[in-house]
């Protein structure tokens, strides 16, 4: 075997932009695929067994640097007071040392990579995990926070954001790098609108918090409610505060953010609609702007929200992708974990789609879908391998996302990351 060089069989090969393939193989050179097909008897360098090989996972939505919440257990419906949770994550964040945050970033990396993900977006205050992920197999974009409705809150996390930026040198035209600086402003509730504006200044990828719950429109509609009552209690309203508009998607028409890709986090209260008005030739607009939205099955659920409009997004046309949210809302970093659980209450959602937004729409989400996000000649060789189960099934894709079997190793450009054949 060649150093720079090798070649895998598994059961399947799930390329994503084409069928499964029984009986798989990929050939990798410097890193990237440079064959992928049906076994031809030769033998492979590493004979993975009953396995999938399947893209590296994209997680399109987290938080590496917040650690578990427990979920308040005696509510009669089984869900949570959304309200009373952001209040607990605040207290949390006001609790947690510097150097805590950095172990939690540390442990979540790890664990994400144990999961299978190779792409992350991850939003961190004044992008504190950057250097943590940037030197890690993980690929992505590193979101700055801003936050703030008083304004020298608001100055306060977006010079440490802007801050940050210049700290990283870049220039433009740099080639392209492997991970990327976004900015964050957290939500319209949270957020006050110049912040938004702010935030497009430096043209790089942006990602939001948005219509996550009805508190929000009602603040943003008559600037009361509990979520008002919220910010007053931890000190964080403004009385002078105006919101850009009676509706969140009021924000992503601010003038200064026409152009910006955004990665919208939850977005569950938006009327498919109001998406379809975003486009850019709807606005007038020459740009090639990314709008998506990152899905957390199972943190929508944590919330008993209302239904997610996947599905009516989906059929307007709008990608949408897949994310964990942090540890404080969800139970682990796994986007196997949140397909299983969202085709468990779909099954008319194909495994195909599905494993799509698992996959190559959060890289599209992030301009990444050149490199990665289907096993496909010349992409990166980043791969989640997913041991199935001992039976047959007409339906590969019920084969693993009908069943428990765990990501037993992950594969970046070529190398392996975790798992048994890691020193191999
Ligand atoms: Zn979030």
């Amino acid at each position: 075997m060649r150093s720079d060089s090798l070649t895998l069989t598994a059961r399947y090969v799930f390329p994503v932009e084409g069928d499964p393939i029984p009986n798989g193989w990929i050939s990798v050179i410097d890193g990237a695929v440079s064959r992928v097909g049906r076994s031809n008897g030769v033998r492979p360098d590493f004979d993975l067994g009953n396995v999938a090989i399947v893209p590296g996972f994209v997680n399109a939505h987290t938080h590496l640097d917040l650690t578990p919440i427990e979920p308040v257990a005696d509510r009669a419906d089984g869900t949570e007071d959304e309200i009373a949770w952001l209040k607990r994550v605040v207290s949390m964040r006001r609790a947690t040392m510097p150097d805590q945050s950095r172990a939690a970033v540390i442990r979540n990396i790890s664990s994400s990579l144990s999961y299978g993900t190779t792409s992350i977006a991850d939003i961190t205050p004044g992008g504190l995990s950057w250097n943590d992920v940037a030197d890690s197999p993980l690929r992505g974009i590193v979101f700055a926070e801003i936050l703030g409705l008083r304004r020298m809150r608001g100055l306060e996390t977006t010079q440490h954001a802007w801050d940050w930026i210049a700290s990283l040198g870049l220039n433009e035209g740099d080639p392209p790098l492997r991970l990327r600086p976004g900015l964050s402003p957290h939500a319209p509730y949270s957020t006050a609108p110049w912040l938004f504006e702010r935030s497009g200044a430096g043209k790089l990828p942006l990602s939001t918090h948005f219509a996550e719950m009805p508190e929000e429109r009602q603040l943003l509609q008559n600037r009361s409610g509990p979520l008002r009552e919220f910010l007053e209690e931890i000190g964080a309203w403004d009385p002078e505060w105006e919101p850009a508009g009676p509706s969140p998607v009021d924000y992503l028409r601010l003038s200064a953010l026409r152009d910006s890709d955004w990665l919208i986090a939850h977005g569950t209260y938006f009327h498919p609609d109001e998406f379809w008005s975003l486009r850019p030739s709807a606005s007038g607009s020459e740009s090639d702007r990314r709008i998506a939205v990152a899905y957390c099955p199972r943190t929508h659920a944590r919330f008993g929200q209302a239904p997610h409009p996947y599905r009516a997004l989906l059929e307007r046309g709008v990608i949408v992708c897949l994310g964990t949210d942090g540890l404080a809302s969800s139970p682990t970093l796994s986007i196997l974990d949140e397909a299983r659980f969202l085709h468990r209450r779909d099954r008319s959602l194909s495994g195909k789609l599905l494993l799509t937004m698992a996959t190559l729409f959060g890289a599209w989400a992030m301009r990444i879908d050149d490199i990665v996000g289907s096993i496909a000649p010349r992409k990166r060789a980043d791969f989640a391998i997913v041991a199935l189960p001992n039976e047959e099934n007409a339906d590969p894709y019920s084969l693993l996302f009908d069943h428990e079997g765990p990501v037993v190793g992950t594969m970046s450009d070529g190398q392996f990351v975790s798992g048994p054949w890691r020193n191999s």
